[in-house]
């Protein structure tokens, strides 16, 4: 548990901008920033961050909250977790109180995931530049291949000694449990003994968005091994091959700098780039790019630089993997390194200006390359090896979103292979059309299984719902609070009363006895009460950091609103005084409204209990409920007059 004290402490310290930043490229839009949104797939950001309220808020998903709330969603963590996430990057001193066996068993087992791996790190490293072995053979294979001291330490990269368990055992000394080895897959588990997946390998860490080892890399030394020359982490809690991308920690910043990203092989040409100067590289380890990673690389830039080595047959098995890159809207480029060199042998051979003249001279744009090496690899008078090459290439076309850049390469290619632009305009379409008839099916069948969903928990008496009243009631309070409000209902011979939007709601809510049915609007409204009693001050950023999760989404959702709001309003292109100039009418009206429904609500119970008093016969009881039917239904007409000929809400 960590104290409320150290919590305030990491939410204070906590910048949300510079927090959130870190993994997603925030621009500057009025008083907000906006992103593209790292929770859903989108092309036009909707992602937006306040930084006066410390909230965030995507207006594409709904996803919204505080700076813990986006580490928890982000990093996949529990509260305490993203907490502790925090203070650590902040440096703030945590005192945890000290945790009973129960609870030391409920521990997040991500977390110790996480920290196992963090201690394999640590000991591969300390193996290879403290361990004679690991000096003699691992520190100097690197060194060989021409990697820097300073690269080394930076990627954190290991040995692991080429013993049966050397890591193991000492995990296993050091406490770590033997669960949690096997999970991670560092020690492999075999009936009656175990050994080190990466025994005599050297580590290449692999890092997550926000720097945590989440899996390693190993290549083995010996010349003729009879395992892979190399072998990865298997897929964790922690490590999802297919969402990583090796190098992105380090990259990212230099990304956006140069919005640009280079995406090569493996670890490899990652450090060699990386050494060279190119800081702004990934890799996939190994396998080929998916929709994930290529979102990935989207939150930073739309431009990819995708480098080859000088082989063909590599090139083409690549190609289909490039459609889908296309298809999230990136702009691809390519180059080809010379024949028979990759980006690890190849940056050895120039200098670090040699190599980015090369690659400014030939990198050439991916439509353009792949219809010319299909061009040039098709015999152009085989009309069924046309016929696919122009279905190829159209395919590539097709997924481009937008539709200027399609234009642009359908005119270009049918230059290239000779072929009426017509023509191709007509593939793409059908392509195009298809493809947009299978997203409605989905669409549609989305939305009918939501559909499906919704009817749960219908109550008979929805129109005496308050609901909608108490979350404006609360939205109010947390966006205005503290505003002054002038009360119409002061007497005309006395002063005007000026008091503060909160005091007036509370009082008015109060004054009648009146409570919230919501239970989370309720205890909002019950700590803004205090609040105000105390001190005249309402805090809202207590109720967004506040220690009840539900509470705290729920305050960043309300005091986030008046964006949404007026984006609505910019898209009918209506003039929309701004909310806080209305004070004066939204509030009354939706006091009224909420009274109005409360009585509602009374009303029918009278009306109930009066039917079974008079079936059960107790006159007493049938009398004194005659009465409070007949007030309530004159309060109702009072309601009613006071909001003039509006209708009630
Ligand atoms: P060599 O010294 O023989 O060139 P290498 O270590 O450079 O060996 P390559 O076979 O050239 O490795 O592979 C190129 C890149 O592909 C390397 O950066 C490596 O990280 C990556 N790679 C190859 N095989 C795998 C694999 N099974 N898993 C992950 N990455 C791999
Ligand atoms: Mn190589």
């Amino acid at each position: 548990m960590i104290d409320r004290s150290a919590i305030e402490r990491i939410i204070d310290a906590a910048e949300i901008v510079e927090v959130i930043q870190e993994f997603v490229t925030l621009r500057k839009r009025g008083v907000n920033y906006m992103g593209l949104c790292p929770f859903h797939n989108e092309k036009t950001p909707s992602f937006s961050v306040s930084a006066s309220k410390g909230i965030y808020k995507c207006f594409g998903c709904g996803k919204g909250g505080n700076v813990v709330n986006f580490i928890m969603e982000h990093e996949r963590l529990s509260y305490p977790e993203a907490l502790k996430f925090l203070a650590k990057k902040y440096n703030i001193e945590v005192v945890e109180k000290e945790l009973t066996a129960e609870e030391i068993q409920q521990q997040n087992e991500r977390e110790s995931l996480l920290i196992v791996s963090s201690f394999a790190q640590k000991h591969f490293t300390g193996t290879l530049f403290n361990n004679m072995e690991g000096i003699a053979v691992g520190l100097s294979y690197f060194k060989e291949r021409g990697y820097r001291q300073e690269i080394i330490k930076k990627f954190q990269l290991g040995f692991c000694l080429d013993q049966k368990d050397d890591f193991t055992k000492e995990a296993l000394k050091s406490g770590y449990k033997r669960d949690y080895l096997v999970k991670t897959g560092l020690t492999i588990q075999r009936e009656n003994y175990h050994f080190d997946r990466f025994s005599g390998r050297v580590i290449f860490p692999i890092h997550s968005l926000s720097g945590q080892v989440i899996g390693f890399g190993g290549r083995t030394l010996k010349s003729d091994p009879k395992t892979g020359k190399y072998v990865n982490s298997p897929e964790s809690d922690i490590y999802h091959k297919s969402t990583v991308l090796y190098g992105i920690y380090f990259a990212k910043k230099k990304i956006v700098e140069e919005d640009k990203c280079f995406l090569v092989e493996g670890y490899t040409d990652v450090l060699s780039l990386f050494q060279s100067g190119f800081e702004n590289i990934v890799s996939s380890s190994g396998t080929a790019l998916t929709p994930e990673q290529i979102r990935l690389i989207k939150r930073f830039t739309n431009n990819v630089t995708i480098v080859f080595d000088g082989d063909e047959a590599g090139i083409k098995a690549s190609l289909r993997g490039i459609d889908l890159i296309l298809a999230e809207g990136l702009n691809v480029k390519i180059v080809v390194l010379p024949s028979g060199e990759d980006p690890d042998s190849y940056s050895k051979k120039l200098s670090s200006s040699g190599l980015k003249q090369f690659f400014s001279d030939n990198e050439q744009d991916f439509i353009r390359f792949k219809t010319r090496l299909l061009v040039s690899s098709t015999k152009n008078d085989d009309p069924v090896q046309r016929a696919n090459l122009i279905r190829d290439v159209v395919k590539s076309i097709a997924v481009i979103p937008e539709s200027i850049t399609r234009s642009v390469y359908t005119k270009e290619c049918s230059n290239l292979l000779l072929i009426e632009e017509q023509v191709l305009y007509s593939e793409i379409n059908k392509i195009r059309r298809k493809k947009a008839e299978q997203n409605y099916r989905k669409l549609k069948y989305y939305e009918e299984q939501n559909l499906r969903k919704i009817p749960e928990k219908q109550t008979p008496l929805l129109t005496e719902s308050t609901e909608f009243q108490e979350r404006e009631i609360i939205r109010l309070l947390l966006n205005y609070g503290n505003l002054e409000f002038r009360s119409p209902n002061a007497k005309k011979d006395k002063e005007e009363t000026i008091v503060s939007v909160a005091e007036f709601i509370v009082n008015e809510i109060i004054n009648d006895e009146l409570e919230l049915d919501n239970p989370v609007y309720r205890q909002i409204f019950e700590e803004i009460h205090q609040q105000t009693n105390s001190n005249n001050h309402l805090n809202e950023r207590y109720f967004i950091n506040h220690p009840d999760e539900n509470i705290r989404t729920l305050s960043a959702d309300l005091l986030s609103l008046s964006y949404d709001l007026s984006k609505i309003w910019k898209k009918h292109e209506s003039y929309v005084e701004p909310e806080d100039m209305k004070l004066k009418e939204i509030i009354p009206e939706t006091l009224i409204a909420f009274k109005n429904k409360k009585i509602m609500q009374a009303i029918r119970e009278t009306q109930d209990l009066l039917r079974s008093a008079q079936e059960k016969k107790k006159q007493d009881d049938i009398e004194i409920l005659q009465e409070r039917f007949i007030i309530l239904n004159r309060l109702k007409k009072k309601l009613a007059k006071d909001l003039g000929d509006r209708i009630i809400l």
